[in-house]
């Protein structure tokens, strides 16, 4: 049976990432789709691992070639989903998540109105704030960019079919999970891998 497409989107600092990992961690029904940047790798990032960091001219490339299922440019560096990565999961019957922002989620919309759409919110805007901050990754700078561009954000939450709280990482990374096992329970995906010929 072929996986299901996860879109996973939501502001800078609310745990995307935290989710992700404790996810891959614990399901191995599940695969992270390793997105390609051109933003320099933060310490302890590792090339293929976090990301695959590129050069613009070399990430120019890839838009050519049209290796992406979506990209976009995100806090002024680019970020893209490899088509043949997601191709190759889905072939194989995981679901593939994407870590995406809103921007890269519209496009996959567009293209694969059938997957699943989640956006991560925080507890509250002081949290977020916080985390954004404890997470000692960006300067003072990056960080007011960061919060600024929440609120744009959380104005497509309409375009989502799922909202989860990230107020504790457990209980938030068991409702991802609990929304990818019931989405494969759908009616409608199982009749279009088994059609009419139930028996
Ligand atoms: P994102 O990928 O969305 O930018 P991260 O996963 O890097 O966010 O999380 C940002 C910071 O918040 C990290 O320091 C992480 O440890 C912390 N964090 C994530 N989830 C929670 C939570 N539920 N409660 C407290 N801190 C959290
Ligand atoms: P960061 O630089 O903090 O790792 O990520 C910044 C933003 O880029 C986050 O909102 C993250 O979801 C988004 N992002 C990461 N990979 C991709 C991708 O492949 N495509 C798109 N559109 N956004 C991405």
């Amino acid at each position: 049976m072929h996986g299901n497409l996860v879109v996973i989107s939501g502001p800078s600092g609310v745990g995307k990432g935290t989710i992700c990992r404790a996810l891959m961690e614990k399901y191995n029904d599940l695969a992270l789709s390793v997105s390609a940047t051109t933003r320099k790798a933060r310490a302890g990032e590792t090339d293929g691992k976090e990301y695959f960091f590129y050069s613009l001219e070399q990430f120019e490339e890839l838009i050519k070639q049209e290796a992406f299922l979506e990209w976009a440019k995100v806090f002024d560096n680019y970020y893209g989903t490899s088509r043949a990565y997601v191709k190759k999961v889905l072939a194989e019957g995981k679901d593939c998540i994407l870590e995406i922002d809103v921007q890269g989620a519209m496009q996959v919309k567009k293209k694969c109105p059938e997957a699943i759409f989640i956006f991560l919110v925080p507890p509250s805007k002081e949290e977020l704030a916080r985390r954004i901050t404890g997470r000692g990754t960006e300067n003072e700078a990056e960080i007011q960019k960061r919060l600024k561009m929440a609120a744009q954000e959380m104005t497509y939450l309409k375009d989502y079919q799922y909202v989860v709280v990230n107020d504790q990482v457990e209980a938030a990374t068991e409702k991802v999970r609990a929304i990818i096992l019931a989405e494969r329970c759908k009616l409608s995906r199982w009749l279009n891998c088994h059609g009419e010929d139930l028996f």
